[in-house]
């Protein structure tokens, strides 16, 4: 397994353990496992729930089943606890995003919603997001975090989506009455029977069960997601992941969708301009499925803009080796060219991030049937 941009879902029952308020618990060994994504390079979007755990001891009520309007008060308040107690672990700024369903329905807001989260990435800053619970109503809500957070990884394209909670993952039985219960480590299809084997949630809390898991990894898969059920409360899963191995149950992303993608770049993207790379730079493109670095660029020819595709020539060969989706000016890239990436703040008073293509905005056009094992490979990492 491997990853560059992720999405983590933590549920209620990791933020405010013991029904009282939010506490480090769980929280800490997260934030650490954040943080060491974070020094590794990968860029992590946390998706929080606890706004209604976290104020439930500051709002008066009665029963344990809580009225929407109750759930709200409580959440608007909780939402505060809970973020102070996020930001407690991180010496790097935390941002609070809080959206509903029909900011993702609307294309302008879904816009600004990505443009924000990409922002503050390149600014090292966490965002954290959640249901804006006050506002919504039963029809306008995601309803659960765990699907929200799907949503959200779609948003911000990425790779993979991690589910934390207090489960190990999908079993084929409901371990809790099941002794012979078994954890299932990879699902490559979600079908009616892996729903069926996902029970209810015992949490009142917390919005989502198994079942709201295994329809966020679905809607993640689609888009190209891999994503994962992890137990957050095990402090040992978070050196498995660090390590690439996987602790709990991986849904695999569909390979079609990521195929999809490639075609979409190579087929229906008109070039602006390219980009001639030394030798490193093209053996890094082909035989490393790496990104594309200033420092392999030889030269830059005609005028595009940040966004643009441009096509990749080895110098060489003289041959197009790839396409793909440029993240800075033919201008800016003529002065950062043959340039370290640390370098690139210092020569443009700003920075877009170290890489000038990534990989997933890359098509390789230098034979087909390698491009479809490097994509089969990646997959399989
Ligand atoms: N938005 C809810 C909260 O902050 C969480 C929903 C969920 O648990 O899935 O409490």
């Amino acid at each position: 397994m491997n990853f560059k941009r992720a999405v983590i879902k933590v549920g209620s029952a990791l933020i405010a353990p013991e029904n009282n308020g939010c506490s480090g618990k769980y929280a800490l060994a997260i934030a650490q496992f954040i943080t060491n994504c974070q020094q590794q390079g990968k860029e992590i979007i946390l998706v929080s729930s606890g706004g209604v755990a976290a104020g439930r001891s500051l709002i008066h009520h009665g029963s344990p089943e809580l009225s929407g309007a109750t759930k709200k008060a409580m959440a608007s308040v909780g939402q505060m606890q809970m973020m102070a107690n996020w930001q407690r672990f991180f010496d790097t700024p935390c941002s609070q995003i809080l959206i509903t369903q029909s900011d993702l329905a609307d294309r302008k807001r879904y816009i600004s919603i990505k443009e924000t989260i990409q922002i503050q990435l390149a600014n090292n800053v966490l965002p954290i997001v959640n249901e804006n619970d006050t506002v919504t109503t039963d029809n306008l809500s995601v309803g659960d975090n765990d699907n929200l957070a799907a949503l959200v990884a779609q948003v911000c394209e990425a790779d993979s989506l991690f589910i934390f909670s207090d489960i190990d993952g999908v079993f084929t039985k409901d371990p809790k009455v099941n002794d012979d219960a078994v954890l299932i480590p990879e699902i490559s299809e979600i079908t009616d029977e892996i729903y069926a084997m996902a029970g209810t949630s015992r949490n009142h809390l917390a919005t989502g069960g198994m079942k709201t898991k295994i329809q966020a990894a679905e809607k993640a898969v689609e888009h190209g997601i891999n994503t994962y059920i992890i137990n957050g409360t095990k402090n040992h899963v978070f050196s498995s992941l660090l390590n690439k191995i996987n602790p709990g149950t991986r849904f695999a992303a569909d390979k079609n969708i990521i195929t999809a993608k490639k075609h979409w770049l190579k087929h229906t993207l008109k070039s602006n301009g390219q980009i001639t790379l030394d030798a490193g730079a093209v053996n890094a493109l082909i035989n490393q499925g790496a990104s594309l670095l200033p420092a392999g660029i030889l030269s830059v020819a005609n005028n595009f803009q940040a966004g643009d595709t441009i096509e990749l020539i080895d110098g060489q060969s003289n041959r197009i080796i790839a396409k793909g989706i440029c993240l800075y000016n033919h201008h800016d890239l003529k002065r950062i060219m043959g340039k370290q990436s640390d370098e690139i703040d210092g020569i443009l008073g700003h920075d877009f991030g170290d890489v000038i293509v990534h990989r997933d905005d890359m098509v390789l056009l230098h034979n087909e049937r390698d491009d479809m094992q490097n994509l089969t490979k990646t997959e399989a990492d």
